[in-house]
Protein backbone atom coordinates (compact mmCIF):
# COMPACT_ATOMS: atom_id res chain seq x y z
CA UNK A 1 0.00 0.00 0.00
CA UNK A 2 1.73 3.54 -0.62
CA UNK A 3 -0.64 5.44 1.13
CA UNK A 4 1.68 8.20 1.10
CA UNK A 5 -0.81 11.04 0.69
CA UNK A 6 -3.48 12.15 3.43
CA UNK A 7 -6.99 11.74 1.61
CA UNK A 8 -9.27 14.58 1.05
CA UNK A 9 -12.81 14.39 1.86
CA UNK A 10 -13.05 14.96 -1.67
CA UNK A 11 -11.13 14.55 -4.46
CA UNK A 12 -10.90 16.23 -7.55
CA UNK A 13 -8.70 16.75 -10.12
CA UNK A 14 -7.16 19.74 -11.69
CA UNK A 15 -8.01 20.87 -15.38
CA UNK A 16 -5.20 19.57 -16.93
CA UNK A 17 -5.51 15.99 -14.88
CA UNK A 18 -8.83 15.83 -16.79
CA UNK A 19 -9.29 12.11 -18.98
CA UNK A 20 -9.07 13.25 -23.05
CA UNK A 21 -9.75 10.06 -23.96
CA UNK A 22 -12.83 7.49 -23.98
CA UNK A 23 -11.68 3.67 -22.97
CA UNK A 24 -13.20 1.02 -24.93
CA UNK A 25 -13.29 -2.38 -22.74
CA UNK A 26 -14.27 -4.21 -25.68
CA UNK A 27 -10.61 -3.90 -26.82
CA UNK A 28 -9.59 -6.19 -24.17
CA UNK A 29 -12.09 -8.54 -23.74
CA UNK A 30 -11.25 -11.72 -25.32
CA UNK A 31 -14.97 -12.81 -26.28
CA UNK A 32 -15.92 -9.77 -27.66
CA UNK A 33 -20.23 -8.70 -26.84
CA UNK A 34 -22.09 -10.95 -29.30
CA UNK A 35 -22.95 -8.31 -32.12
CA UNK A 36 -26.31 -6.57 -32.87
CA UNK A 37 -28.73 -8.67 -36.00
CA UNK A 38 -30.96 -7.60 -37.84
CA UNK A 39 -34.39 -9.61 -36.76
CA UNK A 40 -35.55 -10.34 -41.10
CA UNK A 41 -32.00 -12.21 -41.85
CA UNK A 42 -30.46 -12.77 -38.28
CA UNK A 43 -27.08 -11.68 -39.75
CA UNK A 44 -24.67 -8.55 -37.94
CA UNK A 45 -25.62 -5.76 -38.39
CA UNK A 46 -23.87 -3.97 -41.20
CA UNK A 47 -22.77 -0.17 -40.86
CA UNK A 48 -25.18 0.65 -43.92
CA UNK A 49 -28.02 -0.98 -42.32
CA UNK A 50 -27.72 1.17 -38.87
CA UNK A 51 -26.47 4.80 -40.73
CA UNK A 52 -30.68 5.43 -40.93
CA UNK A 53 -31.21 5.33 -37.21
CA UNK A 54 -28.03 6.40 -35.90
CA UNK A 55 -24.91 8.92 -36.26
CA UNK A 56 -22.78 8.21 -38.76
CA UNK A 57 -19.82 8.20 -36.18
CA UNK A 58 -22.13 6.59 -33.32
CA UNK A 59 -22.13 3.58 -35.91
CA UNK A 60 -18.94 3.40 -35.70
CA UNK A 61 -18.28 3.29 -32.43
CA UNK A 62 -20.82 0.85 -31.87
CA UNK A 63 -18.70 -1.32 -34.42
CA UNK A 64 -15.72 -0.83 -32.98
CA UNK A 65 -14.59 -4.11 -30.83
CA UNK A 66 -10.98 -2.97 -31.30
CA UNK A 67 -9.65 0.53 -30.68
CA UNK A 68 -9.07 1.24 -27.21
CA UNK A 69 -8.69 4.46 -26.70
CA UNK A 70 -10.50 7.37 -28.45
CA UNK A 71 -9.97 11.34 -28.57
CA UNK A 72 -12.40 12.94 -26.71
CA UNK A 73 -13.65 15.96 -28.91
CA UNK A 74 -12.48 19.60 -27.74
CA UNK A 75 -16.51 20.74 -28.37
CA UNK A 76 -17.20 17.47 -25.80
CA UNK A 77 -13.91 18.22 -23.92
CA UNK A 78 -15.65 22.04 -23.09
CA UNK A 79 -18.96 21.13 -22.25
CA UNK A 80 -17.34 18.47 -19.96
CA UNK A 81 -15.24 20.90 -17.79
CA UNK A 82 -18.97 22.95 -17.17
CA UNK A 83 -19.44 20.29 -14.60
CA UNK A 84 -16.57 17.77 -14.50
CA UNK A 85 -14.48 16.64 -12.82
CA UNK A 86 -17.26 15.22 -10.76
CA UNK A 87 -16.14 14.82 -7.11
CA UNK A 88 -14.60 11.21 -5.57
CA UNK A 89 -16.14 11.08 -1.85
CA UNK A 90 -14.19 9.42 0.98
CA UNK A 91 -17.50 8.81 2.78
CA UNK A 92 -15.93 9.14 5.92
CA UNK A 93 -19.13 9.92 7.97
CA UNK A 94 -20.83 6.77 6.71
CA UNK A 95 -17.87 4.75 7.36
CA UNK A 96 -17.99 6.22 11.31
CA UNK A 97 -22.15 5.87 11.01
CA UNK A 98 -21.95 2.20 10.29
CA UNK A 99 -19.03 1.32 12.67
CA UNK A 100 -16.73 -0.21 9.69
CA UNK A 101 -12.77 -0.41 9.28
CA UNK A 102 -14.05 -0.43 5.63
CA UNK A 103 -13.35 2.63 3.33
CA UNK A 104 -16.23 3.94 1.19
CA UNK A 105 -15.46 5.57 -1.85
CA UNK A 106 -18.11 7.05 -4.00
CA UNK A 107 -17.92 9.01 -7.44
CA UNK A 108 -21.34 11.34 -7.73
CA UNK A 109 -22.32 12.15 -10.67
CA UNK A 110 -25.30 14.34 -9.55
CA UNK A 111 -23.75 17.43 -9.69
CA UNK A 112 -25.60 18.66 -13.09
CA UNK A 113 -28.66 20.07 -14.10
CA UNK A 114 -30.19 16.60 -15.20
CA UNK A 115 -29.33 15.36 -11.85
CA UNK A 116 -27.64 12.45 -13.58
CA UNK A 117 -24.53 10.79 -15.14
CA UNK A 118 -26.46 10.62 -18.56
CA UNK A 119 -25.28 14.48 -19.77
CA UNK A 120 -22.10 12.66 -20.40
CA UNK A 121 -23.26 10.74 -23.08
CA UNK A 122 -25.89 13.25 -24.45
CA UNK A 123 -23.65 15.64 -24.77
CA UNK A 124 -21.40 13.35 -27.10
CA UNK A 125 -24.24 11.96 -29.50
CA UNK A 126 -25.78 15.32 -29.65
CA UNK A 127 -22.37 16.39 -30.98
CA UNK A 128 -22.34 14.19 -33.26
CA UNK A 129 -25.67 14.46 -34.75
CA UNK A 130 -24.71 18.24 -34.94
CA UNK A 131 -20.98 17.49 -36.67
CA UNK A 132 -23.31 15.23 -39.20
CA UNK A 133 -25.34 18.19 -40.08
CA UNK A 134 -28.77 17.13 -38.68
CA UNK A 135 -31.72 19.19 -37.89
CA UNK A 136 -32.84 17.01 -34.49
CA UNK A 137 -32.66 13.75 -32.81
CA UNK A 138 -35.38 11.50 -30.97
CA UNK A 139 -35.01 9.52 -27.95
CA UNK A 140 -37.36 7.83 -25.16
CA UNK A 141 -37.28 8.38 -21.81
CA UNK A 142 -38.54 6.70 -18.83
CA UNK A 143 -38.62 8.14 -15.74
CA UNK A 144 -37.62 11.25 -16.94
CA UNK A 145 -33.60 11.78 -16.60
CA UNK A 146 -32.50 10.75 -20.04
CA UNK A 147 -34.40 13.00 -21.82
CA UNK A 148 -33.37 15.77 -19.54
CA UNK A 149 -29.63 15.41 -20.49
CA UNK A 150 -30.81 14.82 -24.03
CA UNK A 151 -32.36 18.42 -24.09
CA UNK A 152 -29.89 19.92 -22.58
CA UNK A 153 -27.26 18.50 -24.43
CA UNK A 154 -29.29 19.28 -27.99
CA UNK A 155 -30.10 23.13 -26.65
CA UNK A 156 -26.11 23.59 -26.39
CA UNK A 157 -25.47 22.22 -30.22
CA UNK A 158 -29.12 23.92 -31.12
CA UNK A 159 -30.71 20.37 -31.82
CA UNK A 160 -34.40 19.40 -31.88
CA UNK A 161 -35.20 17.24 -29.47
CA UNK A 162 -38.22 14.79 -29.23
CA UNK A 163 -38.50 12.71 -26.72
CA UNK A 164 -41.43 10.32 -26.05
CA UNK A 165 -42.28 9.95 -22.33
CA UNK A 166 -43.31 6.62 -20.71
CA UNK A 167 -46.95 7.82 -20.31
CA UNK A 168 -46.96 6.76 -16.41
CA UNK A 169 -44.22 9.17 -16.04
CA UNK A 170 -45.44 12.16 -17.91
CA UNK A 171 -48.14 11.82 -15.55
CA UNK A 172 -46.85 11.25 -12.46
CA UNK A 173 -43.45 14.08 -13.06
CA UNK A 174 -44.47 16.89 -14.56
CA UNK A 175 -41.43 18.16 -13.42
CA UNK A 176 -38.92 16.73 -14.57
CA UNK A 177 -41.30 17.43 -18.22
CA UNK A 178 -41.10 21.08 -17.56
CA UNK A 179 -37.95 20.82 -16.99
CA UNK A 180 -37.40 19.12 -21.23
CA UNK A 181 -39.68 21.51 -22.30
CA UNK A 182 -37.50 24.98 -20.88
CA UNK A 183 -34.62 23.37 -22.65
CA UNK A 184 -36.77 22.97 -26.26
CA UNK A 185 -37.72 19.67 -26.46
CA UNK A 186 -40.87 18.50 -27.48
CA UNK A 187 -41.92 15.49 -25.17
CA UNK A 188 -45.14 13.16 -26.12
CA UNK A 189 -46.52 10.70 -23.65
CA UNK A 190 -46.42 7.13 -25.43
CA UNK A 191 -47.88 5.36 -26.44
CA UNK A 192 -49.29 8.32 -28.81
CA UNK A 193 -51.25 8.41 -31.47
CA UNK A 194 -48.29 10.12 -33.50
CA UNK A 195 -46.98 6.50 -35.26
CA UNK A 196 -47.98 3.35 -36.04
CA UNK A 197 -46.14 1.30 -33.56
CA UNK A 198 -47.96 3.60 -30.86
CA UNK A 199 -51.09 3.52 -32.69
CA UNK A 200 -50.93 -0.34 -32.68
CA UNK A 201 -50.18 -0.49 -29.04
CA UNK A 202 -52.61 1.65 -27.70
CA UNK A 203 -55.46 -0.52 -30.06
CA UNK A 204 -54.01 -3.39 -28.11
CA UNK A 205 -54.06 -2.76 -24.82
CA UNK A 206 -56.19 0.81 -24.52
CA UNK A 207 -55.63 1.33 -20.90
CA UNK A 208 -51.52 0.95 -21.27
CA UNK A 209 -49.25 3.35 -18.80
CA UNK A 210 -46.42 2.23 -21.38
CA UNK A 211 -43.00 0.95 -20.94
CA UNK A 212 -39.63 1.86 -22.18
CA UNK A 213 -39.53 -0.80 -25.18
CA UNK A 214 -42.70 0.63 -26.36
CA UNK A 215 -40.96 3.93 -26.18
CA UNK A 216 -38.41 3.28 -27.93
CA UNK A 217 -40.42 1.48 -31.37
CA UNK A 218 -42.26 4.70 -31.43
CA UNK A 219 -38.58 7.15 -31.11
CA UNK A 220 -36.95 5.06 -34.14
CA UNK A 221 -40.17 4.91 -36.00
CA UNK A 222 -40.25 9.02 -35.94
CA UNK A 223 -36.62 8.92 -36.84
CA UNK A 224 -36.58 6.87 -40.15
CA UNK A 225 -39.37 8.82 -41.61
CA UNK A 226 -37.99 12.06 -41.05
CA UNK A 227 -35.50 13.54 -43.32
CA UNK A 228 -32.50 15.22 -41.08
CA UNK A 229 -33.43 13.33 -37.84
CA UNK A 230 -31.45 9.84 -36.04
CA UNK A 231 -32.65 8.05 -32.67
CA UNK A 232 -30.48 7.92 -30.01
CA UNK A 233 -30.52 6.03 -26.66
CA UNK A 234 -29.01 6.69 -22.85
CA UNK A 235 -27.84 3.08 -22.26
CA UNK A 236 -27.47 -0.53 -23.04
CA UNK A 237 -25.68 0.00 -26.70
CA UNK A 238 -21.93 0.33 -26.84
CA UNK A 239 -21.33 3.61 -27.67
CA UNK A 240 -22.96 4.53 -24.29
CA UNK A 241 -20.80 2.34 -21.91
CA UNK A 242 -17.92 4.01 -24.19
CA UNK A 243 -18.71 7.76 -23.40
CA UNK A 244 -19.71 6.57 -19.84
CA UNK A 245 -16.13 5.62 -19.52
CA UNK A 246 -15.28 9.04 -18.75
CA UNK A 247 -16.73 8.28 -14.95
CA UNK A 248 -14.56 5.26 -14.87
CA UNK A 249 -11.20 6.96 -15.89
CA UNK A 250 -11.46 9.87 -14.14
CA UNK A 251 -12.03 7.71 -10.80
CA UNK A 252 -9.08 6.01 -12.03
CA UNK A 253 -6.56 8.81 -12.46
CA UNK A 254 -7.93 10.35 -9.04
CA UNK A 255 -7.18 6.89 -7.31
CA UNK A 256 -4.18 6.62 -8.44
CA UNK A 257 -2.83 9.93 -7.75
CA UNK A 258 -3.48 9.13 -3.78
CA UNK A 259 -2.53 5.42 -4.10
CA UNK A 260 -5.88 3.94 -3.41
CA UNK A 261 -6.54 0.40 -4.83
CA UNK A 262 -10.83 -0.48 -4.66
CA UNK A 263 -11.26 -4.14 -4.00
CA UNK A 264 -15.10 -3.55 -4.48
CA UNK A 265 -16.83 -1.57 -7.15
CA UNK A 266 -20.19 -1.32 -7.00
CA UNK A 267 -23.00 -0.07 -9.06
CA UNK A 268 -26.70 -0.16 -10.06
CA UNK A 269 -27.90 -1.50 -13.52
CA UNK A 270 -30.37 -0.87 -15.53
CA UNK A 271 -29.47 -0.76 -18.93
CA UNK A 272 -25.52 -0.72 -17.55
CA UNK A 273 -24.02 2.54 -18.93
CA UNK A 274 -23.02 4.10 -15.49
CA UNK A 275 -21.99 0.87 -14.44
CA UNK A 276 -19.94 -0.12 -17.81
CA UNK A 277 -18.38 3.36 -17.59
CA UNK A 278 -17.20 3.00 -13.91
CA UNK A 279 -15.83 -0.40 -14.21
CA UNK A 280 -14.23 0.28 -17.20
CA UNK A 281 -10.75 1.16 -16.95
CA UNK A 282 -10.58 -1.45 -13.97
CA UNK A 283 -12.22 -4.07 -15.49
CA UNK A 284 -9.74 -3.88 -18.73
CA UNK A 285 -6.68 -4.55 -16.03
CA UNK A 286 -8.61 -7.68 -14.60
CA UNK A 287 -9.47 -8.78 -18.46
CA UNK A 288 -5.49 -8.06 -19.09
CA UNK A 289 -4.81 -10.03 -15.86
CA UNK A 290 -2.62 -7.33 -14.35
CA UNK A 291 -5.16 -6.90 -10.98
CA UNK A 292 -8.21 -8.21 -9.61
CA UNK A 293 -11.44 -6.58 -8.69
CA UNK A 294 -14.58 -7.81 -7.56
CA UNK A 295 -17.26 -5.91 -9.13
CA UNK A 296 -21.30 -6.06 -8.32
CA UNK A 297 -24.03 -5.06 -10.37
CA UNK A 298 -27.09 -4.40 -8.40
CA UNK A 299 -30.67 -4.34 -9.65
CA UNK A 300 -33.78 -4.63 -8.54
CA UNK A 301 -35.75 -7.75 -7.67
CA UNK A 302 -38.66 -6.37 -9.31
CA UNK A 303 -36.95 -5.98 -12.35
CA UNK A 304 -33.86 -8.83 -12.27
CA UNK A 305 -32.22 -9.24 -15.73
CA UNK A 306 -28.95 -10.35 -14.95
CA UNK A 307 -30.11 -12.85 -11.51
CA UNK A 308 -33.44 -14.51 -12.89
CA UNK A 309 -33.10 -13.50 -16.75
CA UNK A 310 -32.05 -15.56 -19.91
CA UNK A 311 -29.20 -15.04 -21.57
CA UNK A 312 -30.49 -15.08 -25.08
CA UNK A 313 -31.01 -12.78 -28.28
CA UNK A 314 -33.84 -10.72 -27.99
CA UNK A 315 -35.86 -7.87 -29.17
CA UNK A 316 -35.08 -4.23 -27.79
CA UNK A 317 -37.74 -3.14 -27.85
CA UNK A 318 -41.84 -3.56 -27.72
CA UNK A 319 -42.39 -2.99 -31.22
CA UNK A 320 -39.83 -4.75 -32.82
CA UNK A 321 -37.93 -2.59 -35.13
CA UNK A 322 -34.57 -2.02 -33.18
CA UNK A 323 -32.08 -4.40 -34.08
CA UNK A 324 -31.79 -7.55 -31.67
CA UNK A 325 -29.27 -7.80 -29.41
CA UNK A 326 -27.76 -10.91 -27.30
CA UNK A 327 -28.07 -9.76 -23.70
CA UNK A 328 -29.36 -10.70 -20.35
CA UNK A 329 -33.25 -10.29 -20.32
CA UNK A 330 -36.43 -10.71 -18.90
CA UNK A 331 -38.47 -10.50 -22.72
CA UNK A 332 -39.38 -7.56 -24.63
CA UNK A 333 -42.84 -7.68 -23.31
CA UNK A 334 -41.75 -7.93 -19.46
CA UNK A 335 -43.71 -5.18 -18.30
CA UNK A 336 -42.27 -4.39 -14.76
CA UNK A 337 -44.65 -3.95 -11.94
CA UNK A 338 -44.14 -0.04 -10.82
CA UNK A 339 -41.13 0.59 -9.26
CA UNK A 340 -40.17 4.11 -7.89
CA UNK A 341 -36.70 3.21 -9.52
CA UNK A 342 -37.97 4.51 -13.01
CA UNK A 343 -34.38 4.13 -14.44
CA UNK A 344 -33.96 1.20 -13.48
CA UNK A 345 -36.77 -0.94 -15.35
CA UNK A 346 -35.58 -1.82 -18.60
CA UNK A 347 -36.30 -5.85 -19.63
CA UNK A 348 -32.22 -6.30 -20.88
CA UNK A 349 -29.28 -5.52 -20.29
CA UNK A 350 -25.60 -3.79 -22.28
CA UNK A 351 -24.58 -6.79 -24.13
CA UNK A 352 -20.76 -6.20 -23.00
CA UNK A 353 -21.70 -6.36 -19.15
CA UNK A 354 -24.05 -9.66 -19.81
CA UNK A 355 -20.90 -10.75 -21.90
CA UNK A 356 -18.53 -10.11 -18.75
CA UNK A 357 -21.20 -11.09 -16.37
CA UNK A 358 -21.24 -14.51 -18.58
CA UNK A 359 -17.59 -14.85 -18.24
CA UNK A 360 -17.54 -14.81 -14.67
CA UNK A 361 -15.73 -11.32 -14.56
CA UNK A 362 -18.49 -9.83 -12.37
CA UNK A 363 -21.11 -10.76 -10.04
CA UNK A 364 -24.74 -9.14 -9.42
CA UNK A 365 -26.86 -8.76 -6.83
CA UNK A 366 -31.37 -7.65 -6.79
CA UNK A 367 -32.28 -5.75 -3.73
CA UNK A 368 -35.84 -4.97 -2.51
CA UNK A 369 -37.21 -1.09 -2.76
CA UNK A 370 -37.67 -1.06 0.35
CA UNK A 371 -34.09 -1.71 1.76
CA UNK A 372 -33.00 0.17 -1.29
CA UNK A 373 -34.40 3.42 0.58
CA UNK A 374 -33.68 2.83 4.15
CA UNK A 375 -30.05 3.05 2.58
CA UNK A 376 -30.75 6.02 0.44
CA UNK A 377 -32.24 8.03 3.77
CA UNK A 378 -29.34 6.03 5.81
CA UNK A 379 -27.00 7.91 3.31
CA UNK A 380 -28.40 11.64 2.80
CA UNK A 381 -28.54 11.88 6.70
CA UNK A 382 -24.70 11.59 7.59
CA UNK A 383 -23.07 12.51 3.76
CA UNK A 384 -25.87 15.11 2.83
CA UNK A 385 -26.92 14.14 -0.72
CA UNK A 386 -29.88 13.26 -1.56
CA UNK A 387 -29.34 10.50 -3.77
CA UNK A 388 -31.96 8.68 -6.66
CA UNK A 389 -33.37 5.87 -5.90
CA UNK A 390 -31.36 4.07 -9.01
CA UNK A 391 -28.64 4.88 -7.63
CA UNK A 392 -29.64 4.24 -4.01
CA UNK A 393 -29.71 0.69 -5.14
CA UNK A 394 -25.55 0.69 -5.20
CA UNK A 395 -25.79 2.47 -2.07
CA UNK A 396 -27.81 -0.38 -0.19
CA UNK A 397 -24.95 -3.02 -1.50
CA UNK A 398 -22.07 -0.95 -0.58
CA UNK A 399 -23.56 -0.52 3.21
CA UNK A 400 -24.04 -4.24 3.31
CA UNK A 401 -20.34 -4.42 2.15
CA UNK A 402 -19.27 -2.63 4.88
CA UNK A 403 -21.23 -4.02 7.49
CA UNK A 404 -19.86 -7.48 6.28
CA UNK A 405 -16.20 -5.72 6.98
CA UNK A 406 -17.27 -5.24 9.85
CA UNK A 407 -17.91 -8.55 10.99
CA UNK A 408 -15.07 -9.99 9.93
CA UNK A 409 -12.43 -7.12 10.76
CA UNK A 410 -11.42 -6.85 7.07
CA UNK A 411 -10.54 -3.16 5.99
CA UNK A 412 -11.40 -3.17 2.28
CA UNK A 413 -11.65 -0.66 -0.10
CA UNK A 414 -15.00 0.07 -1.52
CA UNK A 415 -15.93 2.64 -4.63
CA UNK A 416 -19.52 3.22 -5.58
CA UNK A 417 -21.05 4.90 -8.43
CA UNK A 418 -23.48 7.88 -6.83
CA UNK A 419 -25.21 8.26 -10.27
CA UNK A 420 -27.34 11.03 -9.38
CA UNK A 421 -29.66 13.19 -7.23
CA UNK A 422 -33.63 12.39 -5.84
CA UNK A 423 -35.51 15.54 -5.89
CA UNK A 424 -37.76 14.33 -8.26
CA UNK A 425 -38.45 11.70 -6.75
CA UNK A 426 -40.26 12.58 -3.65
CA UNK A 427 -43.28 10.91 -4.32
CA UNK A 428 -41.66 7.96 -3.94
CA UNK A 429 -39.96 9.09 -0.77
CA UNK A 430 -43.12 9.67 0.65
CA UNK A 431 -44.57 6.19 0.60
CA UNK A 432 -41.63 5.11 1.77
CA UNK A 433 -41.68 7.54 4.85
CA UNK A 434 -45.88 6.76 5.37
CA UNK A 435 -44.68 3.21 5.07
CA UNK A 436 -46.91 2.46 1.69
CA UNK A 437 -43.94 1.70 -0.37
CA UNK A 438 -44.22 -2.44 -1.28
CA UNK A 439 -41.61 -4.78 -2.59
CA UNK A 440 -42.77 -6.09 -5.71
CA UNK A 441 -41.05 -9.49 -6.48
CA UNK A 442 -42.22 -11.15 -9.74
CA UNK A 443 -42.82 -14.94 -9.65
CA UNK A 444 -41.37 -17.75 -11.62
CA UNK A 445 -44.95 -17.64 -13.85
CA UNK A 446 -44.20 -13.95 -14.49
CA UNK A 447 -41.03 -14.12 -15.49
CA UNK A 448 -42.54 -17.27 -18.05
CA UNK A 449 -44.76 -14.70 -19.94
CA UNK A 450 -41.77 -12.28 -20.28
CA UNK A 451 -39.21 -15.52 -21.58
CA UNK A 452 -42.15 -16.96 -24.03
CA UNK A 453 -41.75 -14.06 -25.94
CA UNK A 454 -38.01 -13.84 -26.64
CA UNK A 455 -37.36 -15.27 -30.05
CA UNK A 456 -36.25 -19.26 -30.48
CA UNK A 457 -33.24 -18.70 -32.67
CA UNK A 458 -30.42 -21.60 -33.08
CA UNK A 459 -27.11 -19.59 -33.68
C1 LIG B 1 -30.75 6.10 -15.87
C2 LIG B 1 -30.17 6.06 -14.53
C3 LIG B 1 -29.58 4.89 -14.02
C4 LIG B 1 -29.56 3.59 -14.75
O1 LIG B 1 -29.06 3.55 -16.03
P1 LIG B 1 -27.74 2.79 -16.44
O2 LIG B 1 -27.69 2.88 -17.90
O3 LIG B 1 -27.86 1.38 -15.94
O4 LIG B 1 -26.63 3.49 -15.78
C5 LIG B 1 -29.01 4.95 -12.78
N1 LIG B 1 -29.04 6.07 -12.03
C6 LIG B 1 -29.60 7.20 -12.47
C7 LIG B 1 -29.62 8.39 -11.59
C8 LIG B 1 -30.18 7.23 -13.73
O5 LIG B 1 -30.75 8.36 -14.16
Amino acid sequence: MKDTKAIPYKIYLEESELPTTWYNVRADMKNKPAPLLNPGTLQPMKAEELAPVFCEELVKQELDNDTRYYPIPQEILDFYKMYRPSPLVRAYCLEKKLGTPAKIYYKFEGNNTSGSHKLNSAIAQAYYAKKQGLKGVTTETGAGQWGTALSMACSYFDLDCKVYMVKVSYEQKPFRREVMRTYGASVVPSPSNTTNVGRAILEQFPGTTGSLGCAISEAVEVAVSNPGYRYVLGSVLNQVLLHQSVIGVETKIAMDKYGIVPDVIIGCAGGGSNLGGLIAPFMGEKLRGEKDYQFIAVEPASCPSFTRGKFAYDFADTGKVCPMAKMYTLGSGFIPAPNHAGGLRYHGMSSILSQLYHDGYMEARAVEQTSVFKAAEEFARVEGILPAPESSHAIRVAIDEALKCKETGEEKTILFGLTGTGYFDMVAYEKFHDGLMTDYIPTDEDLQKGFDGIPKIDL
